[in-house]
């Protein structure tokens, strides 16, 4: 007896089977997103922004939104996944994601926070390369190195960008040649969502450096602190004051190593050029030795070296960022309570500049 379905109906069944198949034994995050998408319909707005072929597979960056579609409110963006090895940045916004779609349907003061702002989850900027286990995207390109931006002194080499080949890590891709589709997507989508915001925070989540939870800040290219060091330093005295214990190093990229092509540098000059409300890009680096140190074996593998193996410490490490996402939330929504006037704008600037330049001035 031949099948009850058309041929049509088949292949899609087949098809959508293989992508099942597909994403359970290498892209677990991206089943988990899509089923989050379907249960948050009618309280998030999901779009498909770029299409990346893996095989016979092409996989979707998703951009996702909450709250107001007033182009002149302030926009939180949390970003995650950029680099496809540090899978537990991804895994932190999906918790996030998860808790956004299961709270807004009762808790009322969430609902009106979000009346107030928006907030952007792009919890998956390249999929491709976090279905392969890789740093770079499917073209062998890192895309945190693909801006068009050249650092003022570039080192250590080859970790700050380089052209040799997708052979090495840290390819910038060649010169001259059009940002790599996430990264170009991901510069179109942020700017045209944000041009009238009168306020911008954002989050990348990456993990990998060092014993710290590190915040990272502009400039990532430039021996210069960000324009808005200022205001910056205002929010984050809010933080310190209603979270002491909080486990978190401030500091701007550069007192660490100096690299070409930060898209975060490059979103934020291209932010300067037009427009003079505060924007704060900030990188969350989760500090992946410590998993390393309690666990040795991960030594062994390239996945260990950037995420959390032992389910309990995973677990730990997804509670542990929540209260700063929780703040960055309230910051945005609050922000004409805090964001410095001019007056006092001067005074937390001199704060920054004690903050962070002190070192160098001591010539560290
Ligand atoms: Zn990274």
């Amino acid at each position: 007896m031949g099948s009850l379905l058309e041929p049509d109906q088949r292949n899609q069944t087949g098809s959508s089977r293989d992508r099942a198949d597909y994403c359970r034994q290498r892209l677990p995050e991206l089943r988990l997103l899509e089923r989050l998408i379907r249960k948050g319909s009618g309280l998030v707005r999901s779009r498909i922004l770029a299409e990346l072929p893996d095989g016979d597979h092409k996989l979707p960056l998703y951009a996702l939104e909450f709250g107001t579609e007033s182009p002149e409110l302030p926009v939180l963006i949390l970003c995650g996944g950029v680099h496809g090895i540090e899978r537990i940045g991804t895994q932190l916004l999906l918790a996030e994601l998860g808790s956004l779609v299961y709270r807004l349907p009762w808790d009322d003061s969430l609902q009106h926070t979000l009346e107030r702002m928006r907030l952007i989850l792009l919890p998956l900027i390249n999929p491709v390369g976090m279905a392969r286990g890789w740093r770079s995207n499917g073209n062998g390109v890192d895309l945190m190195r693909n801006a068009p931006l050249d650092a003022d002194q570039p080192s250590p080499w080859p970790v700050c960008g380089h052209r040799l080949g997708n052979w090495l890590p840290w390819y910038r891709g060649k010169t001259q040649a059009p940002m790599q589709a996430e990264a170009q997507q991901l510069c179109t989508y942020i700017q045209a969502q944000t041009e009238l915001a009168p306020f911008i925070l954002s989050l990348d989540c990456h993990s990998g450096f060092g014993m710290r939870d590190r915040i990272w800040f502009p400039y990532a290219g430039r021996h210069q602190l960000m324009e808005h060091a200022a205001e910056l330093q205002a929010m984050l005295r809010l933080f310190e004051r209603a979270h002491p214990h909080h486990p978190y190093l401030f500091e701007p990229q550069y007192h660490h190593y100096c690299t070409h092509g930060d898209l975060w540098d490059h979103l934020y000059q291209q932010h300067l050029a037009r427009s003079s409300a505060a924007f704060l890009p900030l990188t969350l680096e989760m500090g992946s030795w410590l998993w390393v140190r309690k666990n040795l074996s991960q030594i062994t593998s390239y996945t260990g070296l950037f995420n959390p193996m032992v389910p309990h410490r995973q677990r730990r490490t997804l509670r542990r960022h929540h209260l700063l996402l929780d703040f960055l939330i309230c910051a945005v929504s609050s922000w004409q309570n805090w964001l410095p006037d001019s007056t006092s704008r001067t005074r937390h600037m001199r704060y920054a500049e004690r903050r962070w330049l002190k070192r160098e001035r001591k010539g560290e």
